[in-house]
C-alpha cells in the first residue's frame, strides 16, 4: 500500500509535518546455514559462527569453501547461497 492510500483512508494522525514516525526494519543475525549433501541427501545445519570463522565474509556470497557432511563424511563444496 502506498503512503497516499493510507492518508486517504484516514489512518494515522495529522498530515505532513505531524507524522514524523519512521518505518523500521527488524534485522536478524544469521544463526546457522542449512546444507543438503549432494552425495547422500543428508540435510544438516551448520553453526554460523563456526563456518564464518573458517570462511569469513565470503559466506554471504556463496562459493566460499566446503563443509564436511556429518553423515557420509564427503566434502560438500558450497555453491550459491540463499536467504531464508
Ligand atoms: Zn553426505
Amino acid at each position: 500500500m502506498k503512503k497516499q492510500d493510507v492518508r486517504s483512508m484516514g489512518i494515522g494522525t495529522g498530515g505532513y509535518g505531524m507524522n514524523n514516525k519512521a518505518d523500521y526494519v527488524i534485522c536478524s543475525i544469521p544463526d546457522h546455514v542449512n546444507v543438503t549433501c549432494p552425495y547422500c541427501e543428508w540435510e544438516d545445519d551448520y553453526d554460523w559462527d563456526e563456518i564464518y570463522s573458517k570462511m569469513g565474509s565470503g559466506l554471504y556470497y556463496g562459493n566460499c569453501g566446503s563443509v564436511e557432511c556429518e553423515y557420509c563424511k564427503q566434502e560438500i563444496q558450497l555453491g550459491e547461497c540463499e536467504y531464508d
